[in-house]
């Protein structure tokens, strides 16, 4: 079939590689692809082309025919930090979930980007290695927690990565990043200044008692699961720490526990959570959470920041 052009944003020579791919079983896509489908906060309008590449070299080549024929993307891994637009994204919405493949190598650990980290987690229990405790039951992808220094209950990805490979859209080469290379922060990495994309990334475990470590796992979801309201649908914490402050408790501290606007509603079990108790739409998240940060600072006279990312359309 020939494509002339799919859209001003979707070029012919990329959809054409997405077509090739699928055709040879390397990909998956849906055109008109609901992303309400596609994220944790089942929120969103449609993406006029949704793409699930099925190796690490369809997803270099992807984003290579997306550079080259100026088709608009982006890339999501589990997009569980993630709010979509109401109106969709005018362009291609490349999907990492498909990449799942792990290694485990003595003490290190090697993954493909769109590895769950729940999966890896349990993967490092299986060969009795700890460090990765802190990531059981955080829903996003390795590349994702890579890309945002993912962290929990005093762990972060930056204390355990050894080194990251990343796919560079300006040059078509694939890199190396070594771990101080990474420019780690709170919820900060490097390539959150870049637009490389994370193809895989190596973990430097510590060898440890796998009961203890399956244990260690356990709580930190107990502890999920009673602070968390994980029966809705949301994005996480919705906003960033503020400098000595904890978001959760200047929210509560504000009355805004249980406020609701349209079908968004501050979590009545955590401040920082905004859910979607069945109808949110985007504008309501973002008007929620603009009322949120506005209150806050009047009570405070704290600025508290979104975590959470918008995207589209
Ligand atoms: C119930 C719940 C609990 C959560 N708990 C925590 C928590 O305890 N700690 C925490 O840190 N977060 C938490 N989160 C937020 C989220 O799970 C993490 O931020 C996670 O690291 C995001 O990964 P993702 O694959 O979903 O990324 P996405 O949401 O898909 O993407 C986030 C960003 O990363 C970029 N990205 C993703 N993959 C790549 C890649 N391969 N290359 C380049 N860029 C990429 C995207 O472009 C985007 O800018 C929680 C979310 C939910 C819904």
């Amino acid at each position: 079939m020939i494509y002339k052009t799919m859209s001003d944003y979707i070029k012919a020579d990329f959809f054409t590689a997405a077509d090739s791919l699928k055709s040879e079983g390397r990909a998956e896509y849906e055109l008109s692809a609901p992303l309400s489908r596609c994220c944790t906060f089942r929120i969103g309008g449609l993406a006029e082309l949704a793409v699930w590449p099925g190796d690490i070299e369809a997803l270099s080549a992807l984003v290579a025919a997306a550079e080259s024929s100026g088709t608009r993307y982006y890339i999501c891994g589990s997009a569980s930090n993630i709010l979509f637009s109401d109106d969709g994204f005018r362009g291609a919405v490349i999907f990492t979930t498909r990449l799942k493949k792990i290694s485990v190598n003595g003490s290190t650990i090697r993954a493909e980007c769109g590895v769950p980290l729940s999966l890896l987690a349990m993967a490092a229990q299986r060969a009795s290695l700890s460090g990765l405790e802190f990531a059981y039951g955080i829903p996003g992808s390795l590349g994702g927690a890579v890309y945002m220094n993912a962290g929990a209950y005093g762990g972060e990805i930056s204390q355990v990565l050894k080194s990251s490979e990343y796919f560079s859209p300006k040059s078509g080469r694939i890199y190396s990043l070594s771990a101080d290379e990474h420019d780690f922060g709170y919820r900060h990495s490097r390539y959150m200044d870049r637009d490389d994309i994370i193809l895989s990334a190596e973990l430097e475990l510590t060898p440890g008692d796998g009961n203890e470590i399956q244990r260690k796992m356990d709580e930190n979801m107990e502890a999920r699961r009673s602070k968390q309201p994980l029966d809705y649908p949301s994005a996480g914490s919705m906003f960033k720490r503020a400098p000595g402050h904890f978001t959760s408790a200047l929210i509560d501290g504000a009355g805004l526990k249980g406020y609701k606007l349209g079908g968004a509603e501050v979590s009545s079990k955590h401040a920082g959570f905004v859910i979607n108790t069945g109808d949110a739409t985007a504008a309501d998240v973002i008007s929620l959470t603009e009322y949120i940060s506005s209150v806050v600072f009047e009570k405070y006279g704290v600025r508290i920041e979104r975590e959470v990312r918008i995207v589209g359309p």
